[in-house]
Order: structure tokens, then C-alpha cells, then sequence
């Protein structure tokens, strides 16, 4: 692995100052950037430890909704109380992320900005759009685990678990930025290639997520997590589907968001407006799971699949419901 400085900054502002500097990356638990480091991958000559940084590590239950610290790890957002009555979706989606050891290491604010995890990016002998260079490998190569909707540019999937959820919940991403704090909601914080090829999220230089709001106005009556995935003892997503029935007791008011299958969560208000308790519910809503694919080569088989999930997610939704 190729030396690097570590760099611990005492507040906000410093850590800013510092991975300003050529080269320098922010880190959090490192389960990431760490294995691109070592794969030669990234390389940078410093690297900026958010852990130093005070009060990104708590979850706090409000009257609004529930913060939740960047650097809070996924394992204690999956078993936090108050996280799981009123935000069981988000717990589900934990558990079926990576293994317990890297949930008891990996923080929300890295899982969230997490790089994608095409093999081709991950290899440090191929250079494409996505790191500054140009064309996309996997377009004519291996594509069977790359994103079937937005793909012309790039067809890397936005790999972080926590990402569909937290736009179904419309969570509120709390930026540091140089002039102070911003806020995005997820879905503006995650973004396409046609917005930057190279970042995946909506953060300038300096700027680091702090923490996450799940609003309680955005409680679901009933919930649904389903995903498709290679190995069953730890993998990626091949495709997800993430269901929110009657979000604050609205009635109709759902949320569709499709996760592994584009570069940003995806969500689908077609699939939502087809979920309306009727008997032909299920196949209307999983019969329109394909709309506006652009399946590449080897990954047509994600249509199918959604169409099982987005079943699947209902049925399971309505059957929690009823009890
Ligand atoms: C075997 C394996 C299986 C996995 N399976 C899954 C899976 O199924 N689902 C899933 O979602 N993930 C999966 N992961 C990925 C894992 O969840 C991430 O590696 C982890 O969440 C990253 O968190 P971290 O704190 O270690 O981030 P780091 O590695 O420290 O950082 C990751 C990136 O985010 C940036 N960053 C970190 N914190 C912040 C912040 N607060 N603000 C701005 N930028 C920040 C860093 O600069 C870096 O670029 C898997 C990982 C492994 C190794
Ligand atoms: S899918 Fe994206 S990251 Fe992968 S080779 Fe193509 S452009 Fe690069």
C-alpha cells in the first residue's frame, strides 16, 4: 500500500482546511477507501479522520424525526430502539447489507458515500469516464451487475443499502460546508452521471455529510425490503425494491424507490400510482417494473427480477399490515 498521512483535525473547520490540500481524502471507519488504497485504486497523500471530529456519533429522537450521526455505525442504527419501532425499513435494509463485522464497523456518512463497485473502476489498469477518463468498459464487457435504467454514460449502480431508503423516507442530509451547514434531501443528494460523472453524490470539495434526519411525517403504515442477490452469505444487491404504504397516515401516499439497478436510487411513481389495494394490484405494479430499461448485454435478467421483488414487497407489506 502506498504510505499516507493521517491526519486527526480537532474541529470542523480544520478538517475542512486539510482535505482541501492536493490529494487528500476524507475517512470515517475506512472499510472503503481503505480497500481502494490497497488495490491501488485511490491514492491519496493524506487522508482526513473524520472519527476525530466531535458529536457525529449519536442518534437523537426529536419530535420531528430521529438524527442520526454520520459516524454512527450501521449496527447501532439497526439496533437502536426508537430506529427500529418507527423506522423498521431502514433497520431491514441494515441487516442486508455486508456482514456483522463490517456493520459493526462501517458508519452511515461512508455507507452513504461509498464508491460504486464496478470492476472495472476497482481495477487500477482501467481508466473511463467515471475516473477521468473516457468511454465505459462495461457498455461492451462485463455487465452483469451494472444498472439496467440511466446507463448510457455510465452504468455503475449506487451501491450503499441505506440509499433507497433514506429517499423513500425523504431523509434529510445535513452537509458541512464552507459556508456553514446546508441541507439536501436524498434524493437531491445522490446523483447521476448526467450531473458529474465523477461523484455520486451532491457534495463540493470540503464538504462532509454530519448527519441524517428521518422525518416522522414520513412514517410508514406498513413497509416492505426485498433484494435479489448472488451470494447469500454476503453481497451486493443485484436489485432491490424498497415499499413505503400510507407514509403518515396518508392514505396512498407510497414510495417506490428501486435500489442496484442505476446509478442513483431510482424511485418509480408509475409502480406507486399501481398500488391502490385493488385485486390485480400485484401484477399492474410488477407488470410495469421495466419500463425504460435500457438493458445492457448481460443484465436483462434484472427485469424479470424486479417484476418478483416489486411482488414480493407488496405482498409482504400488505400481509404486515393486516397483522
Ligand atoms: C465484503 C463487503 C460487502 C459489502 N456489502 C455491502 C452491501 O451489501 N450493502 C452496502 O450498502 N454496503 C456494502 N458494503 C460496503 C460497506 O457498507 C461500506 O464499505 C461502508 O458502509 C463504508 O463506511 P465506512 O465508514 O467504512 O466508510 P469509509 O471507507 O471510511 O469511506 C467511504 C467513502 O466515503 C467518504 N466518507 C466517509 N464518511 C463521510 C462523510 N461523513 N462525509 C463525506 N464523505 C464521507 C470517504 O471519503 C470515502 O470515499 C460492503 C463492503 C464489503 C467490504
Ligand atoms: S460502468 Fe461506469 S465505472 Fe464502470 S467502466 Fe463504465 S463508466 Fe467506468
Amino acid at each position: 500500500m502506498r504510505p499516507f498521512k493521517v491526519i486527526r483535525p480537532v474541529n470542523e473547520k480544520e478538517a475542512m482546511e486539510q482535505v482541501s490540500e492536493d490529494n487528500a481524502s476524507y475517512m470515517a471507519a475506512g472499510t472503503d477507501l481503505l480497500n481502494r488504497i490497497k488495490e491501488h485504486v485511490a491514492s491519496p497523500d493524506s487522508v482526513v479522520d473524520l472519527k476525530s471530529l466531535p458529536g457525529m456519533n449519536t442518534i437523537e429522537v426529536t419530535d420531528q424525526g430521529i438524527w442520526i450521526g454520520a459516524l454512527v455505525r450501521l449496527s447501532a442504527v439497526s439496533s437502536h430502539a426508537d430506529v427500529l419501532s418507527r423506522f423498521p425499513a431502514v433497520c431491514e435494509t441494515i441487516i442486508h447489507a455486508a456482514t456483522p463485522q463490517i456493520r459493526n464497523m462501517a458508519t452511515v456518512g461512508g455507507n452513504l458515500c461509498q464508491k460504486p463497485r464496478c470492476w472495472y473502476l476497482r481495477h487500477e489498469g482501467y481508466s473511463c469516464v467515471k475516473n477521468g477518463g473516457t468511454g465505459c468498459w462495461a457498455r461492451d464487457g462485463e455487465n452483469e451487475f451494472h444498472g439496467i435504467f440511466d446507463n448510457q454514460i455510465c452504468s455503475a449502480t449506487q451501491p450503499s443499502n441505506l440509499a433507497p431508503v433514506f429517499v423513500a423516507h425523504e431523509a434529510v442530509i445535513e452537509i458541512a460546508s464552507k459556508d456553514g451547514v446546508r441541507e439536501l434531501t436524498a434524493d437531491q443528494f445522490f446523483i447521476g452521471p448526467a450531473s458529474d460523472p465523477l461523484r455520486e453524490v451532491s457534495l463540493e470539495e470540503g464538504e462532509f455529510v454530519r448527519r441524517v434526519m428521518l422525518p416522522e411525517s414520513t412514517r410508514a403504515g406498513s413497509w416492505a425490503y426485498e433484494e435479489a442477490r448472488e451470494k447469500q452469505s454476503f453481497d451486493w444487491a443485484q436489485a432491490s425494491v424498497t415499499l413505503l404504504l400510507d407514509r403518515g397516515g396518508r392514505k396512498g401516499d407510497h414510495r417506490v424507490v428501486l435500489g442496484a439497478v442505476s446509478p442513483a436510487p431510482l424511485r418509480r411513481s408509475d409502480i406507486e400510482k399501481k398500488i391502490d389495494g385493488s385485486d390485480d394490484e400485484i401484477a399492474e405494479a410488477s407488470g410495469i417494473a421495466g419500463a425504460g430499461a435500457t438493458p445492457l448485454s448481460e443484465n436483462g435478467y434484472k427485469i424479470p427480477m424486479l417484476k418478483g421483488l416489486i411482488g414480493k414487497a407488496i405482498r409482504s407489506a400488505r400481509s404486515r399490515k393486516e397483522g
